[in-house]
């Protein structure tokens, strides 16, 4: 985003500006405090007088936005940025999110990213916003939208018994599909977007809004290296595995023998693999590792920064995953994702035509239960026979756009 409005090509408007020094009788020292670059202990990243500086961009519609989990939640919420900004297309725009959750904010479209922490807490009871959008349906989240200060507030509130609520109308189907399974589980067809989209009344067209995640440079020379490091060369059709898939629901990540039985699949016809994941994966992917012992199945490591693990992601042609951030990184790296579905809801993800869902056919999913001893469970009726095709015609459709 070029956060220069360029509607102030000869600075700030006169009216903008302030000058603490004149009331002392020192040389005059005027300063922008409404400009998105002003900071205020120290010079902005201009490093120049506020008078006449074509930089100064006014913050105009100051929006708070509050999503702190869980991580591919926070990513997937990107989406909702670009219907943001041609809403409000001179806006200012502060997240509130998890700290783990930081890196997933896109500071080129999002002005201030905070944690969660007393310090923010303390700063809601200063600042004033004129629009909140509360995304989280935890009453500690909802609390937090309805401390800040605004004159319009959207999404999730909580009342004074603790109990959430939808603080505009528009909300009432979202809240809904959170407290009826039926509706969620099995009438519901339209996706996470285009539902919060509406909730919060942001426009929403799948045809131009996107994940945004931004990967910072030195990420991407780190993952180059890796890879070369692998005697992987950029550019090659590589196949990645994220076996993982967080540890809150059962069954959400494929079994250990599906993508056994995968990647042997895939080496024998002698396609790269490198193994994805996180730390929680780290024992998943070394005894993979150790029981294919082939020069096309790459360990990569799992003890990377999100930042790395998407840039890692970002040099796979295809990425095969469960319902996870590692899927949710695919799709906003621009990876052609093939996303294994089994106590989850499959519909509610858009993969913007970049890769293709394979939903266990068992009946009584989906379920988002907690345990289960139903065998064979969903995710074990899932073959890797039938992975793999996903995957041979995802890497066709991968080199078809790269051609
Ligand atoms: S960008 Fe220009 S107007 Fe804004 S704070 Fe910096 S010097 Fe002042
Ligand atoms: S109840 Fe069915 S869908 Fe749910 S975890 Fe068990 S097998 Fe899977």
């Amino acid at each position: 985003m070029n956060k220069d409005q360029g509607a102030f090509p000869s600075g700030p408007p006169s009216e903008k500006l302030v000058d603490f020094q004149a009331v002392r009788g020192l040389s005059p020292f005027p300063v922008a405090l409404d400009c998105r670059y002003y900071i205020g202990d120290r010079p902005c990243r201009f490093q120049r007088d506020c008078p006449g500086c074509p930089h100064y961009s006014p913050q105009g519609t100051r929006i708070l936005i509050l999503k702190t989990g869980a991580l591919g939640d926070v990513l997937r919420t990107t989406i909702l940025l670009g219907g943001i900004k041609r809403q409000f297309p001179e806006s200012h725009i502060t997240w509130i999110t998890a700290t783990s959750a930081m890196p997933l904010v896109p500071r080129s479209l999002v002005d201030r990213v905070w944690p969660v922490s007393p310090e923010t807490l303390g700063r809601l009871h200063v600042e004033s916003f004129d629009l909140v959008l509360s995304l989280d349906k935890e009453p500690e989240v909802a609390a937090l939208a309805m401390l800040a200060k605004a004159p319009e507030k959207r999404g999730m509130g909580v009342n004074d018994r603790g109990a959430v609520y939808p603080l505009n109308p528009e909300m009432a189907y979202y809240f809904r599909l959170g407290l009826d399974n039926h509706l969620k589980f099995h009438v519901n067809r339209r996706t996470y977007p285009d539902l919060l989209a509406e909730a919060v009344r942001i426009p929403y067209d799948p045809a131009r809004d996107d994940y945004h995640l931004d990967i910072a440079e030195k990420d991407r020379e780190e993952a180059r290296r890796i890879f070369l490091a692998q005697g992987l060369e950029p550019g090659q059709p590589v196949v990645g595995i994220n076996s993982g898939a967080g540890g809150v629901f059962v069954n959400k990540d494929w079994t250990f023998f599906g993508y056994l039985d995968l990647i042997r699949e895939l080496d024998r016809e002698k396609i790269p693999v490198v193994l994805l994941g996180g730390d929680r994966e780290s024992q998943r992917v070394s005894e993979l590792h150790r029981r294919l012992k082939s020069p096309y199945v790459k360990d990569v490591g799992t003890q990377h920064s999100l930042g790395l693990f998407s840039a890692l992601a970002e040099n796979c042609r295809v990425i095969v995953t469960g319902d996870t951030l590692g899927m949710h990184v695919g799709l906003a790296v621009r990876s052609r994702v093939i996303a294994i579905f089994g106590s989850t809801q499959p519909h509610e993800i858009e993969m913007f035509d970049r890769g293709e869902k394979v939903v266990t056919p068992i009946e009584c999913a989906p379920c988002y239960r907690r345990s289960c001893d139903i065998h064979p469970s969903c995710m074990e009726l899932i073959r890797h026979e039938t992975v793999m095709d996903a995957v041979r015609r995802q890497l066709a459709l991968s080199h078809s756009s790269r051609t």
